[in-house]
Parts: C-alpha cells; structure tokens; sequence
C-alpha cells in the first residue's frame, strides 16, 4: 500500500530528427527529479490516417484531448500530397489558440542583455494565417487578414489571466491599428475590454514598429506582450533572439478546454540528428512551462534551476553554446543538480 498520489498521465511526442535525443533527456530529468508523470509516448505515423488526414493518428490526437497536457518535439512534415501539415493538424484539431513564450536571460550565459524577462502571447489561429489569398486578376492578388470578436476576446482573457496568475504587472497589446484600423482596431478594443477586468494590471498599447525599436534597445521596458498572429510570429522570434537563440527558448500552446501542448521553439535540426551534439535545454523549459501548466510549482522550479546552473557553471554546455558536451553528458549534469 502507498499513500503516494497517482501519477499524471502526459502524452508525449519525441518528434523527428534531434526530437528523441532531446526527449530522452527530458524523460531522464523527470525521472531524477521524481516528477509524478506517467508519459504516454506516441509516434508519427508512416501513413496517413483517414480520420485525421495527416500522418497523425486520431489515437494521438485523442490522448492530447483526454491528458490535456502534453509535450511536443519537433517534426519534420513528410514531403507529399494529401494530407495536413503535423503542426496545422495539432493546431485544428486541438484549437490551440494561444502560443506562450516566456523568455528571460540565462545567467551566466553571457548575450547582449542580461535583463530580459518578458512573455509573449501569440494568438495562434487568425490574422494573416487564415490561408485565404487568391488573385485577383493577373498581377493583383489578395490575402485576408481575419480579426475575430471571439479569437481576441479569447487570447486577451489567456493574456490578462497569465499576468495574474504569474504575478506579472503589465500587459502590451502590439498592433498597427493606426493603419489596420479595422482588424488590429477590433483586437485593440477586445484587449480593452478584457484589461478592465484587471485593474491590478497595467494596460498598455505599444505599435509594432515601435514595439521592435524598444525590444532590441531595453528589452527590460516589457512584462507581457499580446499580439494578433504575424505580429507574434515574428517578435517572439525576436524575443528568442535576444536571449540567445532556439536551443534555449521555450513555448506552449494553450488550447480549448484547458489543453497545454508544451513544444521547443526550434526545428528537427537534420545536420546534427543521431549524433548526441543536440541542446536538450529549449525542450527541458518547455517541460517546465508544461510542469507549471499542472501547478507543480516545486518540480518545475527545482528543474529550471538545475538546468540554470549547468549552464552557468558553463562546465558542460553543448556545442551551440560554445561547449563540448554531449547531449547526454549535459542531461547527466542536470540530473546531479537535482
Ligand atoms: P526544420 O525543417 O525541422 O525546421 P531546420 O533545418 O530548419 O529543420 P532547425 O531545427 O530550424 O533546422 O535549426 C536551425 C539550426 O539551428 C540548425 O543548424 C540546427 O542544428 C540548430 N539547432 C536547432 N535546434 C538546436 C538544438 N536544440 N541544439 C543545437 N542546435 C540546434
Ligand atoms: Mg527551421
């Protein structure tokens, strides 16, 4: 008999490329931190399963919905016609309508900036991804940006309930609403709406270009940010940038019914796969976003910090930070932090 509480199921997708080294390290992590997670690892498919038209099976995609947690590592879309795009297939299916990514300074970790701590909330579904341009006639052609009532109301709420949750002060709508005044002006006035609800929370409305301009020359001017698609798009790659790039920099996708979907920032990473060269450091704090997600408070602070450490005791760092440690050799590291 044991008094110890049922482990969370999480389903888990290793990816392709570098995805199985770095997931593998996420496991081993977990494991020496005794985080109450029981993993449910799925596979992308060598076929496309009708019920999805993807190469992601309906069984996947169910065991997201029954977990509600989940993590992601990178995979790299099969070449082909008829079927979806993994990443759209997770997005449609799953709703995920907001990307979080939280993104701070690494101590010890030396880049332009050592004061960057700042969240960006990408809304994940609209704007200018909606997919809908065609030509007009030859020479002209359109692409529409959709702005919905509900996707703002939505990604505003997840913004304003982050900052209060993770006792954030400030929340940033970036726009361009002085030229989009339609589109961005209905994402300015349903952010508005929402910021009245938290008047312990500063609102502010920042314009994108401006935006940019204060990011890359004091990073520290910004708490939380909220943007429509293309916007989030390109500063949280921005935001990424300023802290020292995609090996480290987590993300998580909020979706409908309190699903999270944790995922690293970066890509399968095909010229160092298989060779135990990969950073497991941008999936590990996705891991944590994930951990965070479930209100393990504890686990997830004890990991970041290990992981912190390693880095700053710069002893074992791998080749993308200027080290030479292995893969696994890194992850050891971790784990007798822990
Ligand atoms: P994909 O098509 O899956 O996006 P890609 O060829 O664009 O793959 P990325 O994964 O986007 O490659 O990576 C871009 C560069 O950054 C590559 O040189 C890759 O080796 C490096 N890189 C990405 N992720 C990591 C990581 N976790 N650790 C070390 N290097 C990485
Ligand atoms: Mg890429």
């Amino acid at each position: 008999f044991s008094s110890a509480p049922a482990p969370i199921p999480a389903t888990l997708f290793p990816g392709d490329g570098i995805g199985p080294e770095i997931a593998e390290a996420v496991k081993q992590v977990f494991q020496a931190a005794e985080v109450p997670i029981e993993w449910e690892e799925h596979y992308v498919g060598d076929q496309i399963d009708p019920r999805t038209q993807s190469f992601l099976t309906w069984e996947s995609l169910e065991s997201v919905r029954r977990n509600k947690v989940g993590l992601k590592g990178p995979m790299a879309t099969p070449i082909g016609k008829g079927h979806r795009s993994l990443n759209l297939t997770l997005r449609k299916e799953l709703n995920l309508y907001a990307n979080v990514r939280p993104c701070y300074s690494l101590p010890g970790y030396k880049t332009r900036y050592d004061n960057v701590n700042l969240i960006t909330i990408r809304e994940n579904t609209e704007g200018e991804y909606s997919g809908l341009e065609h030509q007009v006639v030859r020479g002209v052609v359109e692409s529409l940006k959709i702005i919905t009532r509900q996707a703002s109301l939505r990604v505003a709420e997840y913004a304003f309930h982050y900052a209060k949750i993770h006792g954030r002060e400030r929340v940033s709508a970036i726009h361009k609403a002085n030229i989009m005044q339609k589109t961005d002006g209905l994402f300015l006035k349903c952010c508005r709406e929402v910021a009245e609800k938290y008047p312990e929370i500063t609102y502010e409305e920042v314009v994108i270009d401006n935006c940019c301009m204060m990011l890359v020359k004091n990073p520290a001017l910004f708490d939380v940010l909220v943007m429509p698609n293309l916007y989030g798009d390109i500063i949280s790659d921005l935001c990424a940038g300023l802290i020292g790039g995609l090996g480290l920099t987590p993300s998580c996708n909020i979706g409908e019914g309190g699903i999270a979907l944790a995922e690293a920032v970066h890509g399968s990473a095909p010229d160092i796969a298989g060779k135990n060269l990969a950073n497991p450091t941008a999936l590990l704090l996705s891991a944590v976003t994930m951990l965070r997600h479930l209100e393990l408070y504890d686990k997830a602070e004890r990991i970041q910090n290990a992981i912190l450490t390693t880095i700053a005791e710069g002893k074992y760092r791998t080749a993308d930070l200027g080290g030479s440690s292995s893969t696994t050799d890194f992850t050891k590291a971790i784990c007798g932090h822990l």
